[in-house]
């Protein structure tokens, strides 16, 4: 047999698996416990929180999606976060990226504070940095590309260089592209990270994790831990996750094209100082971008001119973007990262990491992207970022009256060929 697309696996992977009923859906299992078959004779399942036979088939999508031998479905992201670092000990270095996820960020920096771990907190943008991880010998590398909220990547195949030569792990957090996207396992990372709660499940309605091992072995081994702490996702859960998952190459697909239709709006706007999207030429990875993505993904982050005031206003003024955390939902989003998704981070290092005040980031949503576009020229036009003198025809969305209901009226940008 032919081995599946990735579009083919989200989509068919558990159908018609159902033995009793011939269910073309695989059921959702709620049951806590299992019957044996017989004295001493246990089934394939026991006992819920070890294992599940819908949170199974949602683990093991996500391990063919990303190429990996095994998946583990957690609760939450972070908790996928967390059972990784049950493989350090406290005399174990972790190296992490300054600007990684808030949340990654204050759970990596507390359980240093605790004695747990030792870590490293470098710039994987700077060359030096791979010698001097080199130097440490760490246990385990933490990447997550492209980053929340700059939008930086790091270059994957060159982490892994390093950890080969000083013997350590990798683990990329992958919940920015989706596997749709990128598969860092495809270049020799041991261990995949995904806040399913993002693109995965797609709808904002679940809050749920997944680590995806590149062996059977460490998969075993962070199963093992997933179940003795207890943090293994619900079956309900990951029966939604699974339904999100099956549109997941069409959803993406839409939120790319509106993305990068936003980020060329909003670098020829004059009350944007800066864009950050990896589709962008003017990205300064945007090579790296083609070489290790199949695509550019629906984030978009920009600076507005002026101060923190233009940008609250900016941010309460929208009408199809709604003030909220969190991404990758169908439905677009608008954020302030200083005091929003990275509030929990000391001062100092949210500026070193390149969050300022006037840094605003966008989940671009599934919409009709005139409508989006539309709205943010409204928008712009009316609180005038920093510059509430210049004269405001440099720009122009289009007319939203006067567009279809599709977006046809658009040329799709060449790198739709990505896909
Ligand atoms: C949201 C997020 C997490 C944490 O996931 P939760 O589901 O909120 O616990 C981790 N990493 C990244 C990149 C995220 O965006």
């Amino acid at each position: 047999m032919n081995k599946a697309k990735k579009a083919t696996i989200a989509v068919r992977k558990g159908i018609e698996a159902d033995k009793h009923h011939g269910a073309v859906v695989p059921p959702l299992f709620l049951s806590t416990t299992y019957s044996f078959a017989d004295f001493d004779t246990k089934r394939a399942y026991d006992y819920g929180r070890s294992g599940n036979p819908t949170r199974d088939v949602l683990a093991e999508t996500l391990a063919e999606l990303e190429g990996g031998a095994k998946g583990i479905v957690t609760a939450t992201g972070m908790a996928a976060v967390h059972l990784v670092t049950q493989l350090l000990s406290s005399n174990d270095t972790l190296v992490i990226p300054h600007d990684c996820y808030g949340g990654s960020y204050r759970l990596f920096t507390s359980l240093e504070k605790r004695g747990l771990l030792k870590l490293k907190v470098v710039n994987f943008t700077l060359d030096k940095t791979f010698a001097e991880i080199e130097a440490l010998k760490p246990a385990l590398i933490w990447i997550e590309t492209p980053s929340n909220p700059l939008l930086r990547l790091t270059d994957i195949a060159k982490v892994v260089e390093t950890a080969k030569n000083c013997g350590a792990l990798v683990a990329a957090d992958n919940t920015f592209l989706s596997p749709a996207l990128q598969n860092p396992i495809e270049f020799g990372v041991d261990i995949v990270v995904h806040s399913t709660t993002k693109y995965i499940n797609g709808h904002s309605d679940v809050v749920g994790g997944a680590v995806i091992a590149k062996t059977a072995e460490l998969g075993e081994e962070l199963a093992w831990w997933a179940n003795n702490i207890g943090i293994t996702g619900a079956p309900f859960d990951s029966y939604l996750t699974l339904r999100g998952i099956r549109t997941l190459n069409v959803r993406i697909k839409q939120h790319e094209q509106n993305a990068f239709l936003i980020a060329e709006y909003l670098e020829r706007s004059p009350y944007v100082k800066s864009v950050y999207y990896p589709g962008l030429e003017s990205h300064p990875q945007h090579v790296l971008a083609k070489q290790q993505q199949r695509g550019f993904g629906g984030m978009v982050s920009f600076d507005i001119k002026g101060d923190i005031n233009d940008a609250a206003r900016f941010l309460t003024n929208c009408q199809h973007f709604t003030l909220a955390e969190s991404l990758g939902g169908v439905e677009s989003l608008i954020c302030h990262p200083a005091t929003m998704t990275h509030a929990g981070m000391e001062p100092k290092a949210r500026l070193e990491a390149g969050v300022g005040d006037t840094l605003i980031r966008i989940s671009v949503g599934i919409e009709d992207v005139n409508d989006l576009l539309a709205d943010l020229e409204r928008n712009f036009e009316q609180v005038r970022p920093g510059q509430s003198q210049l004269k405001s025809n440099a720009v122009k969305a289009p007319d939203n009256d006067k567009t279809s209901d599709n977006c046809a009226n658009f040329v799709s940008p060449a790198h739709i060929a990505l896909w």
